[in-house]
């Protein structure tokens, strides 16, 4: 079955705009729906990691780590990190497939910043991603300060015969938040490299962002207006991030020195509740909140390392609020 591109998915979703049913019963558009109507099967994202670097660690322009950031790059199998491609795409493909009882998969160039690497290393990545025969598409995780017009159309150039994500780490379009997290580059930044995937990429590259709640200086209003933007963004799905201190990273030295206190539960649902009423309902949400991600790693907060009890915390704060996505549109 040929995959609905970004426009024809948008289509298809239209008329079930806010269906709690078609969304099992979650007070969000899961990911997984779209995947489903996409590929007509359960799909999963294999996590792969090719990249060995990013801008901020090589000190590119002067940039430091970014503050949150642990010596893996965020990737989810530590591990596996650096083996040969083969062997992680098997090895994880066989973890996934336990763990979701999948059969289809897209193949996630998670770590570090995929496109600061060799424009060739990513081509010959995607080919043997998509070797596999129950591989549907792939996805690459990125900047939006790190897009050549080579990587460019070598998206729109694969979005022709396979589906391409793109996962963009926005955290925060604040520029304050942006400079506090040492990101190395701006919310307009951000914006310019989203519009810039849909118009030179074209419209089969799908596109998707990486926000992150919990900031110092992070409040209501803010939320709310970021949740309006995404709406006016070529985007189609969101992946949400809690503030969380690992450890080796310079927030643990902040943490230590008593000058960061992280988000507790019931303000990060809040905060997710809002975002949520004013999400324009056919953007799908990759997960509310990165939970025990690395349990030997985590510093705080503690809630984060119950990964059950704190989603089913999180999702009882927004139903007690009344909310759902696309509520206060
Ligand atoms: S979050 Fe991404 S850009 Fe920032 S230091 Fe980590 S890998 Fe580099």
């Amino acid at each position: 079955m040929p995959h609905l591109d970004t426009h024809e998915l948008k289509l298809f979703l239209e008329p079930m705009i806010i269906d709690r049913a078609l969304w099992g019963g979650k007070p969000y558009h899961p990911i997984s729906l779209d995947y489903k109507s996409r590929f007509g099967a359960k799909v999963v994202k294999v996590p792969v990691s090719i990249a060995e670097s990013c801008p901020n660690r090589d000190g590119f322009k002067g940039m430091k780590t970014c503050i949150f950031c642990d010596e893996h790059g965020s990737f989810a199998y530590a591990d596996s990190q650096g083996d040969e491609l083969k062997s992680q795409i098997e090895l994880h493909r066989s973890k996934v497939t336990e763990r979701f009882n999948a059969a289809k998969f897209l193949i996630y160039f998670q770590a570090y910043t995929t496109t600061f690497t060799a424009l060739t290393k990513l081509k010959n990545g995607f080919d043997l991603a998509l070797s596999y025969p129950d591989t549907v598409g792939v996805i690459v995780g990125t900047r939006p300060d790190c897009l050549s017009e080579a990587v460019l159309r070598t998206w729109k150039e694969y979005s022709e015969k396979t589906f391409v994500g793109v996962e963009i780490g926005v955290q925060s379009f604040d520029d304050d938040q942006l400079t506090w997290m040492r990101r190395g580059h701006t919310g307009s930044q951000a914006i310019r490299g989203i519009e810039r995937i849909a118009k030179e990429a074209g419209p089969k590259v799908d596109v998707g962002i990486h926000l992150m709640f919990g900031w110092p200086t992070e409040n209501d209003k803010q939320i709310i207006e970021t949740a309006k933007l995404c709406n006016s963004l070529p985007i189609t799905n969101v992946k949400l991030h809690n503030l969380h201190v690992l450890a080796k990273t310079p927030l643990a030295d902040l943490y230590h020195a008593g000058e960061f206190e992280p988000i507790d539960l019931d303000t990060y649902a809040h905060r997710v509740a809002l975002f949520l009423d004013h999400l324009d309902p056919r953007i799908a949400i990759h997960r509310l909140a990165a939970l025990s991600n690395r349990w030997d790693e985590l510093i705080a907060p503690e809630w984060v390392r119950h990964k059950m009890r704190s989603f089913q915390g999180m999702i009882d704060r927004i139903e007690s609020e009344g909310s759902f996505q696309g509520r206060l549109l």
